[in-house]
């Protein structure tokens, strides 16, 4: 192979198509080319169709040695030799470049795998090949939705996690939208994601899913909202309901917070100030007791001594610390007396937030304890909830769910990407010595 047209044609890699000429910008590399075929058939009739015109179509490729390429194919149109045919004329089509496309395959394979793979912003990948944000967006849309329909993506799940994520902040028109995330906590992947975070949408994703799948799911894990409890029912009935350590802890949490900023404004008149005795120890209150270092008791005691005169805050302290403690434990039984210990507890108390509190345990008291019964938790969720945030910060907020879910899958689903070829490597030319 020494004609240096089909040296070129093997750099372009291409089959099927010829390259006519070659020249070079200052930005790019212009490669015109057309197909080779010379023979064709009617689709409508077989009859053999002569060629009509041609017409000029620019495609962006992947760069070639370093410079952008542009494809400018010299598309050929063709007639039906028969003049009865309905037929008529139609323009050639190839396997490299999607219909009306604007990029090769290869090259939107590869904006995929940017953009859903390493959670690359769009605009960025658009900038670099020189196209717009429509085009990239497009090409992860075409290339990446059968990546994640692929029934082979998601396999057998035995436990589920269910937590919500903020889709997009409020705005004057709107609240805070949510989506949910559903995810394979074995194999910790985003099995699938779910507009807002009401009954509803999750029944109705259960609904449409394979009942034999949702059948085989032995363990859901959420947070204690009623709304994923309700959700729930009737596909996943049969599985054991787990409340996770996590949020458990949090609404227990919540609740101390509520009380300390009740507390401080009924004594104080205001909000927290920086000074203010509650204030300041806002953040040692809410970390475990056992996490305290010794200035760290002294602080959290003097703060209470002067800023609870009524030992609220106090009593919203223990409380928190008495549900913490359901989790020192792994033994179902001891977990059972410290559970009920901290629901009675908390009912019993004068503090109107911490029985609250204690009517949510209650409510929740067999899921909190599936936990130490399954040993499932909410806590492989949380990791891919970082890869999720990442998605939602390179795209700097998103207009559509379905593009949000689209890249959030792509990036955390478990999505089986098109192999590359693995290159022999190269060893560098001064071999370390080994003496
Ligand atoms: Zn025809």
């Amino acid at each position: 192979m020494n004609n240096p047209t089909s040296l070129a044609e093997t750099l372009l890699g291409l089959d099927g198509f010829q390259i006519l000429e070659v020249h070079e910008t200052p930005d790019e590399l212009i490669i015109n080319i057309e197909t080779r075929s010379t023979v064709v058939g009617c689709p409508a009739c077989g009859v053999r169709a002569q060629a009509k015109d041609r017409m000029r179509v620019d495609i962006r490729d992947l760069p070639c040695f370093g410079r952008p390429a542009r494809l400018v194919w010299m598309k050929r149109r063709w007639r039906c030799g028969d003049s009865d045919c309905e037929a008529k004329t139609w323009t050639e089509t190839t396997d490299h470049v999607p219909p009306r496309g604007l990029l090769t395959n290869r090259c939107g394979i590869e904006a995929t795998r940017q953009v859903g793979e390493l959670a690359r912003p769009v605009a960025g990948v658009a900038k670099e090949l020189g196209v717009c944000w429509w085009t990239v967006m497009d090409a992860v849309k075409l290339h990446g939705t059968p990546l994640v329909d692929d029934p082979g993506r998601v396999g057998k799940v035995t436990a589920l996690g269910i937590d919500e994520t903020s889709f997009l902040k409020a705005t004057k028109e709107h609240p805070t939208l949510y989506a949910t995330g559903l995810v394979d906590l074995n194999h910790r992947i985003m099995i699938d994601m779910v507009e807002g975070n009401s009954a509803a949408s999750l029944r109705s994703w259960c609904k449409n899913a394979d009942p034999k799948w949702l059948g085989e799911i032995a363990v859901v894990a959420t947070d204690l909202a009623e709304s994923y409890r309700a959700g729930l029912s009737p596909y996943l009935d049969h599985a054991i309901r787990v409340a996770d350590p996590f949020h458990v802890t949090q609404v227990a949490n919540r609740a101390l917070d509520k009380v300390r900023r009740r507390v401080q404004n009924e004594t104080l008149g205001h909000r927290g100030r920086k000074s203010d005795p509650l204030f300041r120890i806002r953040r040692l209150l809410l970390s475990g007791a056992e996490r305290l270092s010794e200035p760290g008791n002294e602080r959290l005691l003097l703060g209470l001594r002067i800023g609870d005169p009524d030992n609220e805050v106090h009593g919203a302290w223990l409380a928190k610390e008495s549900v913490r403690d359901i989790y020192l434990t792994d033994d179902p039984m001891q977990a059972e007396v410290l559970l009920d210990k901290a629901i009675i507890g908390c009912l019993e108390d004068k503090v109107p937030e911490v029985r609250s509190l204690g009517r949510t345990l209650k409510r929740w008291r067999n899921e909190i304890l599936n936990h130490h019964i399954t040993g499932a938790s909410n806590g492989p969720t949380e990791g891919i909830n970082l890869c999720v945030k990442k998605v939602k910060r390179c795209g700097h907020g998103f207009k559509s769910f379905e593009n949000y879910r689209l890249r959030v899958l792509l990036h955390t689903g478990g999505v089986s990407w098109p192999k590359r070829p693995s290159p022999p490597r190269i060893r560098t030319r001064n071999p370390h010595l080994n003496a």
